[in-house]
Parts: C-alpha cells; sequence; structure tokens
C-alpha cells in the first residue's frame, strides 16, 4: 500500500483544442466571433479592482441579473462559468443511491462530474433522429440533467416536453442546462417554470451569447430554497468564486441588451445560411436552436473532414463516440468564415 491506492482517480473531461496560433478559423469551442459588448470594454481600467477580494455573493452580479430575468436575487446563483455552476448543482443535488439520468449523447462533462463524485448515473438513449423520449426519465432516479439545446446535437426539446420531464420527478431535481437557449426561439427557456416548480433549476453561462468565455460566468436560477442549498455548498467549498472583473464586466455585459440582441441575431442568420449552404452540399445538418450545428455527410468519414481541415487551420470538434463519429460539430462564426468554411467543404464533395 502507498499514497498511490488512496488517490482519486478520474478520467478528465478534455476541452477543444485552443490552438496557440492566431491564424486559424476557429469552429471547434462554441466561441462567440463578435467579442462582448464595447461597454465591457470601457470598464477595462480600474487596476486598484485587483487589490481588495471580492464580494463573495457577488451582489451586483445578482441583483443585475435578477432584474434582467424578472426575478427576486434570492433565486440566482451565480459560478465560474456554467461548468463550475453545474458541478457545484451536482454535488448539491445529486446524492441518492438511485442513478441520476441523462441522454447516451451529451455534454461529455456530465458523467465526468458524475465519477468525480462518485454518483451512479444511468444514460439514456436518444431516438435516432436525436430526440430525447420524455418517458425515458420516469421512475427512481437520483436526479435528471439534460442540455437544452442539446450539446453537441444542437436539438431544441420543446418547453411542454421539458416540463413534462419536470412534473415526472417532482422529488428529485432536474437541471436544465440552457448554455445555448439564447440562440433558441422564444419562449423556449425553462426558466418560465421556475415558480411553479420547486425542483427545476436553469443553468446559464455568459461564455456563448455573451461572448464572454475566457472571463468564466455562469449562473443558476430556481426557487430560493434551491438556491440556498447551493450557496451553503459553495461557502464550504470556495467563498471567492467570483472575481471582481468578472462581477464588473458581467454587470456590463448585462446593461447593453441592444449588442446582446444584435450579435445574437447575426448569429442565427448565419447559422440559417450556413445550414442551407451544407444541405445542398449533400450534409445531413440536425436543425440547431444554437451557436452550432451537427453534421454528418453522406460518404465522406467526419474524421477525414476533421483532419483536412485542420490542415487548412479550420478547426472543428469531432468526438470519436459511439452513434456520433461521423458528425462534425461546426460552431458559427461571422459570415467571412461560414463563407471559408463552404468553398473549403465544397472542394472535397
Ligand atoms: N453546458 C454545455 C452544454 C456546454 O456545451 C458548455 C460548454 N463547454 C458548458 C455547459 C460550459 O460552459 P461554460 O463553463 O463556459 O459556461
Amino acid at each position: 500500500m502507498n499514497w498511490r491506492d488512496f488517490v482519486r482517480n478520474v478520467d478528465p473531461y478534455v476541452p477543444g483544442e485552443q490552438p496557440k496560433e492566431n491564424k486559424v478559423i476557429k469552429l471547434n469551442t462554441n466561441e462567440n466571433p463578435y467579442g462582448p459588448s464595447a461597454k465591457v470594454q470601457a470598464c477595462v481600467q480600474d487596476f486598484d479592482l485587483l487589490r481588495k477580494y471580492p464580494d463573495p455573493a457577488a451582489t451586483d452580479l445578482v441583483d443585475a441579473l435578477a432584474v434582467y430575468h424578472g426575478v427576486d436575487p434570492s433565486q440566482v446563483f451565480v459560478g465560474v462559468g456554467s461548468d463550475d455552476v453545474l458541478g457545484m448543482a451536482f454535488l448539491t443535488f445529486f446524492n441518492s443511491d438511485q442513478p441520476i439520468l441523462f441522454p447516451d449523447i451529451t455534454y461529455s462533462f456530465y458523467p465526468v462530474w458524475a465519477e468525480l463524485y462518485k454518483i451512479p448515473y444511468r444514460t439514456m438513449p436518444l431516438t435516432d433522429d436525436f430526440c430525447i423520449r420524455t418517458e425515458d426519465y420516469t421512475g427512481p432516479n437520483g436526479g435528471v440533467v439534460f442540455p437544452n439545446p442539446n450539446a453537441p446535437t444542437a436539438r431544441l426539446m420543446d418547453l411542454s416536453s421539458v416540463e413534462e420531464i419536470i412534473k415526472q420527478n417532482r422529488d428529485r431535481v432536474v437541471i436544465v442546462d440552457e448554455a445555448y437557449i439564447d440562440f433558441a426561439p422564444e419562449g423556449s427557456s425553462a426558466l418560465s417554470l421556475i415558480d411553479r416548480y420547486d425542483n427545476l433549476l436553469v443553468v446559464r453561462t455568459f461564455s456563448k451569447s455573451r461572448s464572454m468565455a475566457g472571463l468564466r460566468i455562469g449562473y443558476a436560477m430556481g426557487q430560493k430554497e434551491l438556491i440556498d442549498c447551493l450557496q451553503a455548498v459553495k461557502y464550504s467549498y470556495n467563498s471567492y468564486t467570483m472575481n471582481r472583473p468578472s462581477i464588473l464586466y458581467g454587470c456590463a455585459s448585462i446593461a447593453d441588451e441592444e449588442y446582446f440582441r444584435t450579435t445574437v441575431e447575426k448569429i442565427v442568420a448565419t447559422r440559417e445560411r450556413f445550414t442551407a449552404g451544407l444541405r445542398e452540399m449533400g450534409f445531413r445538418v440536425i436543425p440547431s436552436a444554437a451557436n452550432f450545428v451537427f453534421a454528418s455527410h453522406g460518404t465522406i468519414p467526419a474524421s477525414e473532414i476533421f483532419e483536412k481541415a485542420k490542415k487548412e487551420k479550420i478547426y472543428f470538434r469531432y468526438f470519436n463516440s459511439p452513434r456520433i463519429d461521423n458528425y462534425l460539430r461546426i460552431t458559427i462564426g461571422t459570415d467571412e468564415e461560414m463563407d471559408t468554411v463552404i468553398k473549403f467543404l465544397s472542394n472535397l464533395t
């Protein structure tokens, strides 16, 4: 026996590659090509900001988010990207002997947190066209988590089906990971349900629609009792998860609604145009409600396209996993970037 026998061994989540080179078309980690609002840039000056500890409750950001979403500040929890918020939520709410449930094709961090925290889990197969079957999420379980829109498929589940899953699990926490919801049609978010369901936690991020992946801001909304449980775990782990620049810049981003709407609309328009272009070339494209598409070509293997693209300095995401190993996940960049991608792909097909 030695210390190696007592190590918590984990198989970590593998994030998308961050190439060191600048001159690449980087469409592999669902970043937003337009950058944060100029209002954020305007407050990147105050160096004295870094001297003091931040407000552990991140009150300014929590209040701004509460006003923005029309909820009470007691219904908002903030963290270091939605990964931090989700990890904290797994630790807080998934504490049963029963397995938690999530789709077989989904955000690949879920099984990693489950393993890390020793939470039993069971994956529920999506249909052949990558839909979640609500009837799979009934019966005894330790909780439910899924992204909506799902990742990496980009497919949106309608709100009534989301509500069905929440209703079927009134005595368990259901986490709806809405990292990409701002790119979905209005009225798709489960946020409208939080007052009716005390078991619903909705998780969001500034990394995609607000173009601030580098800052790491995520948040969760739910009834006060759920949020209080999250706070108790957070304060048992690290009081200062939100640094001062994140709080300040996060508030500045929320204050610029026009920029937010304009850039989201641009990405949605580019996504629709790009999807049509891919389909014309013989790609199967799953209908997307996110800032990326999930696509497969009839004859050219995805792994081959992925490697060839990389040689041309175009980065896509490829998952060598069962059922999706012939698909590419392609982030929506600027119109110009997507035109270059279409040109590159049309030379292959
Ligand atoms: N949820 C989903 C479904 C995601 O794809 C991502 C991005 N990797 C995240 C959460 C985490 O994003 P972040 O930590 O940047 O908020």
